[in-house]
Parts: structure tokens; C-alpha cells; sequence
């Protein structure tokens, strides 16, 4: 990465010199997440990178910026190890780090032209829903919601050379409706549009959207990726160095939405447990999900990895390994059951989020409220790395109480 900030993108020397995996060994994406790619510091030994708090670089005698780097708003080292570990991971070209998931979300939008014509799911995480349909839309873009799941409704939402971007969010939130990546791709390209996912909840661990066609792919690393419910930060990564991607850094770059070099830094320290948190927490979401599946209280289980789950078959091919730790339960009794429930529980934490390592429980529709789709019943579940009876026992008895 080099930096100016203009965001213009000027080239420079690549100022990051010892990263092994340049000429090293095809290491699996596991073993990269866990060394943060092998780096190690060449001047004192060090295996930890250190964090970089300079706001700006010296300038060369002949007022070049041979080091690539110029001032803090464009560019911090501290970046290089989350950013690097991500776009590798994802098999990308590219990974900017942003001040949040929405930071980053909503500059891929900004980086649109008004007038743009965007698709957009009608269910997807609701902040950056109820943007879209204020801001983005009284900036001048054509926001238009489909069920993204149909993809003969996708097709026909489709106007070529007037629609610039697809986004999808799968499994959504907080019915994890999963989307067809790649079909999407193809009509996103055929009309001449990006298509951008936000894989928040499948994580690169269980799905590698660039690799199905996507162009972009987006995280609120706020959640499993950095994993500690200790950071807010968020990341776009691009499959090719093309205009919109310039356009992104510039928005990224000249309004400011950086990533705090802390932050940076325990992003990259989340990243290498990466692997096991994820695949712990799916692993006990599935149990889960079958255990609630029969529990007399509850009424629905949404997840994409029960059989008789809606996407269940297009989660199984595109989700490699996994179907993610996030489920949802519809409770018998209605919107008074469901809140009930959630006033009961002991273990579980109430509170908005996901992706960390303690087990958390929502009632979404309180939090979205007015106008939002998300039935009344449903009791959103973020499945951390506690011992599976725990949570279960916990979740039975606080549904029994509250029958
Ligand atoms: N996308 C998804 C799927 C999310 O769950 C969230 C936050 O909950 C966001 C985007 C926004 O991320 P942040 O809270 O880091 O801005």
C-alpha cells in the first residue's frame, strides 16, 4: 500500500520487506491466520508486530517518499498485518481497513455515482438497510430492495448499463437467507454492475466470495473477525485493482473513516484464532440448532444448516466446512414469550452483536424497530465458545420459564 492523502494513489516502494510468504511456502489459510502470515521483525527478532502510532513519515532529501508512506489518513504499517492476512484469505488483490463495518459498507456506495442504479437484499443488517433508504437515497442513488435469494427476481431488477452495484449480504441477518454468489455474479457482470458481498457471518473461514465471482468483499471485523467483542472496525477487499476500487480509497482516505492504529493491531491478534473460534462456534451452532429444533418451546429454528432449512442446499455448496454461529429461534407465545425469554437467561449475555467469543441473545425487532421485517417472535442467537450443555441448559430453562 502507498499513500497519499489526496487518495490519489500514487505508486511508491513497497516498504514491507519481510514477509516470508513473498517466496515461502503455500501455507493453508489456517496456518497463516495463526503466524499472521509469517512475519517476523528483521531489525530486533521480534514474532509480534509492534503498533505504529506516527501520524507522518519523513520525506526523502529530494522531497520524494521512497517508503511509500506519507500521513497517517492514508496509511498506517499497523494496517499491513490485518490487511495483508485478509486479502490473502480472501484470495483477494487488496484489503483497506476502515473505523467500522458501516464506514466501510456505505463507501462502497459513496464511491457510486448519484443516479447510479444499486440492488440491494430487502432483509440485511438493518443499519446499513435504513442508510440506504435515507441517506444513500437523498444523495442521489436508486436503491432498489429484492429478496435476494431469487434470483429470477434478481435477474429482472437487473438494468443494464444503469445498475453499478449488487450487494449481498449471506447468510443474512437475522434470517440468514443465503444468496447465490456466483449466479449473482453473473448477472451483476452481464449488466455491467459490481457485485459486493458482505460475508460478516460466513467469515473467509466457510465462504471465499471473490473466488465465486464477487468483486468485493465486506466485513464488519467488529464481529468474528477480530473476535473479542473488543474492536470496532470494518473491511473491504477487492478482487482486482480496477476504478471503483480507487474510488473506495479515495472516499476511504479524504473523509477520514480510518481505523485507530490500536485497533489495527488487535484485529491482526484476533485474526490468528480466527479458524478455531469460527469453527468452534458453528460447530456448537449446528447442535444447537437440532437440539431447539425439537425443544417444546420453540416454534422455528433458522439456520442454514438444518436440512429443512429454506437455503440449506446452496449453503452446503457454496459454505465449505461450515454453516456459520448464528442462528435464530422463532419462540412459541409470540413477541411477549420471545422478550420473556430473553429476560430469563443467565448465561447468555442480552446484548446487540456477534462474532465474539461469549454467547449473546436479541430480540431484533425491539432493537430494529418500526418498519423493520423481522418477526416479532425471534430471538437472534450468536453462539460463542462456552461448553455446548451450558448454553443449551441455560436456553431450555430460560424458555420453560418463560412459557
Ligand atoms: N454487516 C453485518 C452483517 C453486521 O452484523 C454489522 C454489525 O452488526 C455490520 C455490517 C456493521 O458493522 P459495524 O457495527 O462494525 O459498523
Amino acid at each position: 500500500m502507498t499513500d497519499d492523502p489526496k487518495g490519489d494513489d500514487p505508486k511508491g516502494d513497497d516498504p514491507k520487506g519481510d514477509h516470508p510468504e513473498d517466496d515461502g511456502p503455500n501455507w493453508r489459510p489456517q496456518t497463516l491466520a495463526a503466524q499472521a502470515m509469517g512475519w517476523t521483525d528483521e531489525t530486533t527478532g521480534a514474532i509480534i508486530p509492534p503498533i505504529h502510532p506516527a501520524t507522518t513519515y519523513l520525506r526523502d532529501a529530494d522531497n520524494a517518499y521512497r517508503r511509500g508512506r506519507m500521513y497517517a489518513r492514508a496509511d498506517n504499517p499497523t494496517y499491513d498485518h490485518a490487511s495483508d492476512l485478509l486479502t490473502a484469505l480472501e484470495e483477494g488483490a487488496d484489503t483497506l481497513l476502515f473505523a467500522s463495518g458501516m464506514a466501510a459498507a456505505t463507501a462502497v456506495f459513496l464511491a457510486l455515482d448519484p443516479g447510479d442504479h444499486v440492488v440491494v437484499p430487502k432483509v440485511m443488517y438493518w443499519a446499513l438497510r435504513a442508510w440506504l433508504h435515507d441517506s444513500a437515497r437523498r444523495w442521489g442513488l436508486d436503491v432498489e430492495g429484492v429478496a435476494s435469494d431469487d434470483l429470477a427476481g434478481l435477474a429482472a431488477a437487473m438494468r443494464p448499463g444503469q445498475t453499478k452495484l449488487v450487494w449481498l449480504e449471506t447468510p443474512a441477518n437475522p434470517l440468514w437467507t443465503v444468496s447465490d454468489i456466483a449466479a449473482a455474479a453473473q448477472l451483476a457482470h452481464a449488466a455491467g454492475a459490481h457485485l459486493a458481498v458482505d460475508s460478516t457471518v460466513a467469515t473467509p473461514v466457510f465462504t471465499r466470495p471473490l473466488s465465486l465471482g464477487a468483486d468485493l468483499v465486506m466485513h464488519s471485523a467488529t464481529k468474528y473477525l477480530n473476535g473479542h467483542s473488543d474492536v470496532v472496525a470494518g473491511t473491504l477487499t477487492t478482487a482486482r485493482q480496477d476504478a471503483l476500487w480507487g474510488r473506495i480509497r479515495q472516499v476511504l482516505v479524504q473523509q477520514g473513516g480510518i481505523l485507530g492504529a490500536f485497533e489495527a493491531w488487535l484485529l491482526q491478534r484476533g485474526m490468528r484464532s480466527l479458524f478455531v473460534r469460527v469453527e468452534a462456534a458453528a460447530a456448537s451452532a449446528l447442535a444447537l440448532a437440532h437440539r431447539l429444533a425439537a425443544h417444546p418451546r420453540v416454534a422455528q429454528v433458522l439456520y442454514p444448516g438444518l436440512p429443512d432449512f429454506a437455503g440449506h442446499q446452496l449453503a452446503a455448496r457454496q459454505m465449505r466446512g461450515g454453516f456459520g454461529g448464528m442462528l435464530s429461534i422463532r419462540v412459541k407465545g409470540g413477541e411477549a414469550a420471545a422478550v420473556a425469554t430473553a429476560a430469563k437467561v443467565r448465561l447468555w449475555k442480552r446484548a446487540t452483536s456477534l462474532g465474539g467469543v461469549e454467547s449473546l441473545i436479541e430480540h431484533r425487532a425491539s432493537v430494529e424497530g418500526a418498519g423493520s421485517p423481522v418477526p416479532v417472535d425471534l430471538l437472534r442467537l450468536s453462539v460463542g465458545l462456552e461448553a455446548l450443555e451450558d448454553l443449551y441448559a441455560d436456553l431450555d430453562q430460560a424458555l420453560r420459564a418463560a412459557g
